[in-house]
């Protein structure tokens, strides 16, 4: 069949521009498609084209009508779910292909996506179960297909979700790589924002069996922790060939502390001369210091650590499972050992000036090397999104690109995004990354 695969271009909205001109908080996602490029990689019988309308912002009507595909893939976070339908309808205006969409959004609120111009939603990893709804398509020429994750819409009525998917290692189909080499016209559009440098992405774990409240991770594999077998990893790490810096965008690459110590050696023995980017929690560098001194050996070059808050009242309401004690002793282990630490940070529409004070002493104390700061984003399919659906006010998801906010501010608006946009330009004066 001829698929066509898409990724939404940069969408999302900011409040702070619109109203007060502040155009720093704008949030731009730049990076391959890597969950289209996997989903490629177990399609091999077809013939796939994946179209990066972030890089290509364009190129919707000529890719329609070079390849007039019969099945048309679209993926995407929350801020892109609105543009996702629209880009759903122009396809059903213009081909008769099915369209069938993915990805975290689709799997947190499948109902947003129960649309007249949406055939199919995917629930969950994708990987097998896009293939076999391709596969089943193919063979029963149209009629519907019964697959476990793959929900049929029904415009106007009510979804029938079938049972809820519970990912397993097999949905990872790992035996079959990323089709790296379709956006290969890309490549030049995927770097290291900060550097300038050429950075892929690979994927070693999916999904966190932590429960934060503001986290939508649980969505991608209900909650389990998968792991890529470690040669898989490295295979995907040489099939970026001269790409120098590796971004492993797992949730968490240190889920399985046991695998990840074996991971950083075979790392460092693959004579792969590569540098690493990598997420991992607060708690597990405080327990674990000696494998991230060889990971170090192995290349990797920063971590990217959700410390979120600075005060454990703030940490148990967000069941972030962790203390403000041990964000502050990683810090200095990874200062230590010469890791560069990405922090990120979640600010609440309820702070005030103090609130905002206390966060710029706290930069001012501990060195972390890039401080990312976002507003705290009630996201559907949180339970967040539950604790706090009476108090949102803006619903309109363009907005939720994590540094808008959607409930009300305690400060006058304007000097709440003026607080913002002055900590994140002052804690980015010396990035060292
Ligand atoms: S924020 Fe991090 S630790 Fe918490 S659930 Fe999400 S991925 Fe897991």
């Amino acid at each position: 069949m001829n698929i066509l695969l898409i990724n939404p271009p940069n969408c999302g909205r900011s409040i702070p521009e619109e109203r007060y001109g502040i155009t720093s908080l704008k949030q731009i996602f730049r990076g391959e498609p890597l969950a289209l490029e996997e989903l490629a990689g177990n399609l091999l019988e077809h013939h796939v084209r994946i179209l990066d309308l972030k890089a290509e912002p364009d190129g919707l009507h000529q890719a329609l009508l070079d390849m007039q595909p019969e099945v048309v893939g679209l993926t995407g976070v929350t801020c892109e779910a609105n543009t996702m339908l629209q880009l759903a309808g122009t396809i059903k205006e213009n081909c008769r292909a099915t369209v069938v969409v993915g990805g975290i959004h689709a799997s947190n609120d499948p109902a947003f996506f129960n649309h007249a111009a949406v055939d199919y939603i995917v629930v969950g990893l994708g990987k097998k179960i896009f293939a076999d709804l391709v596969t089943a398509l193919e063979r029963d020429n149209g009629k519907d297909p019964s697959l476990s994750g793959v929900i049929r819409t029904n415009p106007g009525g009510q979804l029938n979700h079938g049972p809820r998917v519970r990912n397993s290692v097999d949905d990872l189909v790992m035996e079959r790589p990323p089709a790296y080499g379709l956006v290969n016209r890309y490549r030049s559009h995927y770097v290291l924002e900060k550097l300038g440098i050429s950075m892929g992405f690979v994927a070693s774990a999916y999904g966190c069996p932590y429960s934060c409240s503001f986290c939508s991770i649980k969505g991608q594999t209900g909650g389990s922790y998968l792991a890529k077998s470690i040669d898989e990893v490295i295979r995907d790490i040489g099939l970026l060939g001269e790409v120098p810096v590796i971004r492993l965008v797992d949730a968490n690459t240190f889920g399985d502390v046991k695998r990840a110590a074996a991971l950083g050696r075979a790392l460092l023995e693959s004579g792969l001369k590569k540098q690493y980017l990598a997420d991992i929690r607060s708690d597990t560098v405080v327990r674990h210091p000696e494998m991230l001194r060889e990971w170090k050996k192995a290349g990797l070059r920063a971590l990217i650590i959700g410390f979120e808050e600075i005060d454990d009242a703030s940490l148990a309401a967000m069941n972030k499972a962790n203390k403000a004690g041990v964000n502050t002793e990683a810090i200095a282990i990874l200062n230590d050992i010469g890791i560069t630490i990405v922090g990120d940070f979640i600010i609440s529409p309820e702070y005030d000036e103090d609130d905002f004070d206390r966060l710029r002493s706290y930069f001012g104390a501990h060195r972390i090397d890039l401080p990312m700061i976002t507003v705290m984003t009630p996201l559907p399919g949180t339970s967040l999104y539950t604790s706090h659906q009476p108090r949102i006010i803006n619903h309109n998801l363009d907005y939720y690109t994590l540094t808008n906010a959607v409930t009300p501010t305690k400060l006058d608006e304007k000097r709440f995004y003026t607080l913002y946009a002055r900590l994140l330009a002052d804690s980015h004066q010396n990035v060292r990354l």
